[in-house]
């Protein structure tokens, strides 16, 4: 298995492009824009992309879904509790943003404790609702998706549609917090860390764990 960490768009939303060797198969997580650079790494790497999945439906994570979804026969899912957000491009605030203004329908939906499936690749489904109501995590053999929910030494703004404070620690300490500390963590923004650095150095997770 391979991960390509693409920033992608005007907010540098990180998009992940994960492959298997075996299969060519890929998965795009969280294409916020920048395309030609997504289609590019997957040409040159000889990778057929299958699926995109969404941490979740925050226009800087989805702004390039429509181009590449011309491009490619991928299929699009998202948790079910963002599916209101991802068709209203003013509650997903593209309407707002630099780019195209997307509202759009999943292909599926997934939820909590869902392992989802390209060829070898297993995507396993944690709901870390708080950032977004539909927002999730993916674990990837040693890797976790973390999205806008848990950054290096930080975690995801809770002021927008369906953010809550309380709910967002409560998904990091109870759901995240309880996986393996060495478990790299890919974040939706910025640099990757893993779990045991999050718990141990993260100022938001203090006393939040035991
Ligand atoms: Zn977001
Ligand atoms: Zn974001």
């Amino acid at each position: 298995m391979k991960i390509e960490r693409i920033p992608a768009g005007v907010y540098a939303a990180n998009c992940y492009v994960i492959s298997s060797e075996e299969t060519q198969k890929g998965v795009i997580v969280d294409p916020g824009g920048s395309v030609d650079k997504i289609s590019g790494y997957l040409e040159e790497n000889g990778i057929e992309p299958v699926m995109i999945l969404l941490t979740h439906a925050h226009g800087d994570h989805i702004m390039g879904v429509p181009e590449l979804k011309q491009y490619y026969p991928v299929k699009l899912g998202v948790h079910k509790g963002d599916l209101e957000m991802l068709a209203n491009a003013s509650v997903n605030l593209s309407s707002q943003m630099t780019g195209p203004t997307v509202g759009i329908e999943p292909d599926f939906t997934f939820e909590d404790g869902d392992v989802l499936t390209a060829g070898d690749l297993k995507f396993e489904v944690i709901h870390t609702p708080g950032h977004s109501l539909g927002g999730v995590c993916f674990v990837i053999g040693d890797y976790v998706i973390t999205g806008d929910t848990l950054f290096a030494g930080s975690i995801g703004r809770t002021d927008l549609t369906g953010g809550d404070y309380d709910t967002l620690i409560d998904s990091i300490a109870n759901k995240l917090l309880s996986l393996s500390d060495d478990l790299v963590v890919l974040p939706g923004h910025g640099p990757a860390s893993t779990i045991g650095k999050e718990r141990f150095g993260n100022p938001f997770l203090r006393g939040r764990w035991t």
